[in-house]
């Protein structure tokens, strides 16, 4: 089985190039977001200013995981890494075996740690759901601070 951590840009690419370069094992993709694969430009671009749809920011169609036959493993962190097991552990419960594992856990948010960063409308913006929340807030004319 290949295992590719992180189902974000990097992640659903990898799987589309083992998929065209004519990879035909089992192939699954691990990511912690509830949602799968996106690009993050268009949060701060075209979907954030109200004139993309959400559905656009997506990598591939809901379809093309299952016409592909990339199982995709929503929601699940992976936390442990066992290099001479070739295993994976997943919240620290479940294991995957893997033959190829490729990580593609990408970047985090670098929160600010000043005087004042936990009063109410300080927001960060990297992931779908923060950009939805965002929006949200734009279109409503609400105040954060
Ligand atoms: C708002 C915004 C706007 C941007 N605009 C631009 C732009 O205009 N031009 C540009 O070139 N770049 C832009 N970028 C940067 C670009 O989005 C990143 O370079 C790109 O997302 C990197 O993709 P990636 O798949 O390598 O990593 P990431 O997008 O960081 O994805 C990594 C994924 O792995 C998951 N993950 C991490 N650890 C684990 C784990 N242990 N278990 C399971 N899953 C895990 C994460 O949850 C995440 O979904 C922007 C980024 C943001 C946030």
């Amino acid at each position: 089985m290949y295992l590719i951590i992180g189902a974000s840009l990097a992640g659903a690419k990898a799987a589309q190039t083992l998929r065209e370069e004519g990879y035909t094992g089992r192939l699954v993709m691990v990511g912690e977001e509830t949602v799968r694969p996106y690009e993050r430009p268009p949060l701060s671009k075209g979907y954030l200013s109200g004139k993309e749809p959400q559905e656009k920011a997506f990598v591939h169609d809901a379809g093309w995981y299952s016409e592909h036959d990339v199982e995709l493993i929503l929601g699940r962190r992976a936390t442990h890494l066992d290099t001479a097991a070739h295993t994976v552990t997943l919240d620290g419960v479940d294991e995957l075996h893997y033959e190829k594992l490729l990580l593609a856990t990408g970047s985090r948010v670098r929160t600010l740690d000043l005087p004042g960063m936990d009063n109410h409308g300080i927001r960060y913006l990297r992931t779908m759901d923060e950009a939805e929340a965002l929006l949200a807030s734009l279109r409503t004319g609400a105040t954060w601070w």
